[in-house]
């Protein structure tokens, strides 16, 4: 592969994508349509926040829900981190939210609530990292950053066939961007970009037929598009045991604040056993007694591990008094408590099996 040996075609995908664009743009809530003005930073570092490993689908109503609390980054920063985390909950991947409103935070009070516009003064602040700063760059500013996410990733190794795996090939695949990046209009070819990978160079079954760079893509003259990009082998996750405690009385159930370091840092759940991402949780219960243990009820997929929940109901009907960051829940509104997505399926699984 050597892109900058063929300016000519990549000055044609440029063209191509960048016009495709202009009809076939996905309105998002967070955009400006093609060519317009440039959108407000807040909505773009919101959106940009929330949509790191996350898809367009599950982040459309938490911008909505965001913006309409928050409206300004100065209105987020003065929010209670408490109630960022739990509007948060179901997003999944927690330490984006504290950083989020660390990050409004420091907006707010060191840059009189301004966000800075070039890549470079982008990348310091709290939760941005390389991506983040040039998709901000570039949307928000229309500064020339040149933008890789996993859909762009996936587009130009197929238009340049980079065949050296996943992570190493990422620099050829930042060069390959880099030269079909145009110098005007890089926010808008960035997420024409990031439209295209979405939606038209899927990774499966991508619609080369109304691709309009199929032309110009090797990876469709050579028939095999799926190979592209070149993934690492796949490592077995470890499995984890954790063990959640149930304790009801008077039609509320008992909760607790997780620790503020460590998985789901700060986040309401059901008191657990200690479980981490690098150890199985001790099974001992909170409190003495008699306990119903149900066996496996939940198993959740964390990014390096996955987890095998235990469920143990407490049985005994002595009236139990709060303690350390406890709460009392209603369970009729255990929808307010802002459980991540792991205890709302163990909460679920309690209430289906009581029916
Ligand atoms: Fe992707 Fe097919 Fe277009 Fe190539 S021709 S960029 S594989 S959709």
């Amino acid at each position: 592969m050597a892109v900058d040996s063929f300016p000519a075609k990549a000055r044609k995908i440029s063209t191509n994508i960048g016009a495709h664009y202009v009809d076939n743009a996905r309105k998002l809530p967070w955009r400006s349509p093609p060519g317009g003005d440039l959108p407000d930073p807040y909505h773009v570092w919101l959106s940009e926040i929330m949509l790191q490993q996350t898809t367009v689908g599950a982040v459309k109503s938490y911008f909505e829900k965001f913006t309409d609390r928050w409206p300004t980054v100065q209105d987020l920063a003065t929010a209670e981190e408490a109630d960022v985390l739990a509007a948060w909950a179901g997003l999944g991947y927690y330490a984006r939210a504290r950083n989020l409103h660390k990050c409004a935070v420091y907006v707010t009070e060191k840059l009189d609530g301004i966000f800075p516009q070039k890549e470079s003064e982008l990348l310091k602040l709290p939760g941005v990292g390389a991506y983040t700063a040039a998709a901000i760059a570039a949307i928000a500013f229309g500064e020339r950053a040149v933008v890789v996410d996993a859909n762009i990733e996936r587009l130009v190794a197929r238009l340049f066939v980079i065949d050296t795996p996943l992570p190493k090939g990422k620099a050829d695949i930042r060069r390959a961007m880099d030269a079909i990046t145009p110098r005007r209009g890089a926010g808008d070819f960035a997420q024409a970009c990031m439209d295209m990978g979405a939606t038209i160079c899927t990774s499966k079954n991508p619609k080369c037929d109304i691709c309009p760079v199929q032309k110009q893509c090797a990876a469709h003259a050579a028939g095999n598009m799926e190979y592209y990009p070149v993934k690492p082998p796949k490592k077995a996750k470890p499995v984890r045991r954790a063990r959640f405690f149930w304790i009801e009385q008077q039609g509320k159930i008992l909760l607790s604040t997780r620790p503020s370091k460590g998985m789901l840092a700060g986040m309401r759940g059901l008191p657990d056993d200690g479980w981490a991402a690098g150890n199985d949780g001790h099974m001992k219960p909170p409190i003495a007694g008699e306990w119903l243990v149900h066996d496996n009820i939940v198993q959740h997929s964390f990014t390096h591990f996955s987890l095998e929940v235990d469920l143990a109901v407490y049985q005994e009907q002595k009236i139990v008094t709060n303690k350390d960051d406890n709460i009392w829940w209603a369970l009729d509104d255990i929808a307010e408590a802002g459980l991540p997505t792991l205890f709302v399926k163990a909460v679920k699984w309690k209430l289906k099996e009581e029916k």
